[in-house]
């Protein structure tokens, strides 16, 4: 009997922004074992998942990161320190505290790296964002979420950027609901588990 692979868990996608959905590939800064982007094929199944390639694309970065594993890594650590600079440039304004230097620096050299190489191109009836190289360089995978975050990052909706107040997890998310009031990623895994704590507590009071 055929085996089935054990596939590790899919991406979620609650932070309703891509820049912080992909922040949030790590779910608790305190728990090595929760970074989910362990692998450069783990980005690309990001990527995939959030639509910002279809499986064919996803496909071709595969081969071009199979034969130049070199590059694959460093694309990989690169998109890992973009990610821990987002964390710390989101997290510090959510505090209401000044951006670290060292954190935006790096945000301005993936910036920099990613600006020059995009362009817009028709898609359908529809103009998408897009790289303007061909074959793909493997650096393109996050040229998109490079550009979603500098637009958070600049635009009043930053200021509804939260996060989560469940202590093990890290998760930022923008709270677009009516009351502004949202305390949790999501209702499913930190909200209920707050639920239930709480009324363990309240049992055990009793
Ligand atoms: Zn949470």
């Amino acid at each position: 009997m055929d085996q089935i692979p054990s596939r590790p868990p899919a991406f979620e996608f609650s932070g309703g922004n891509l820049a912080l959905d992909f922040v949030n590939t790590w779910g608790d800064r305190a728990r090595p074992g929760t970074d989910q982007l362990g692998s450069f094929q783990r980005l690309v199944d990001f990527a995939q998942e959030a639509g910002l390639v279809d499986v064919g694309q996803a496909r071709a970065y595969l081969t071009t990161a199979r034969w130049d594993a070199d590059s694959a890594s460093a694309v990989l650590r690169a998109a890992r320190r973009f990610r821990k600079s987002l964390y710390g440039l989101f997290s510090s304004l959510v505090r209401g505290a000044a951006a670290e230097p060292e954190d935006l620096a790096r945000a301005n050299r993936a910036i920099r790296s990613a600006f020059p190489n995009l362009e817009i191109r028709t898609l359908g009836e529809d103009l998408v964002w897009a790289s303007n190289g061909s074959p793909p360089r493997l650096d393109s995978l996050v040229w998109p979420i490079i550009r979603s975050a500098a637009q958070l990052l600049t635009s009043p909706d930053v200021g509804l950027v939260h996060e989560c107040e469940a202590a093990d997890c890290t998760w930022l998310f923008l709270d677009r609901s009516r009351t502004g009031q949202r305390r949790w990623c999501s209702m499913a895994s930190c909200g209920n588990r707050a639920k239930a704590r709480r009324h363990y507590q309240r049992q055990r009071n009793a």
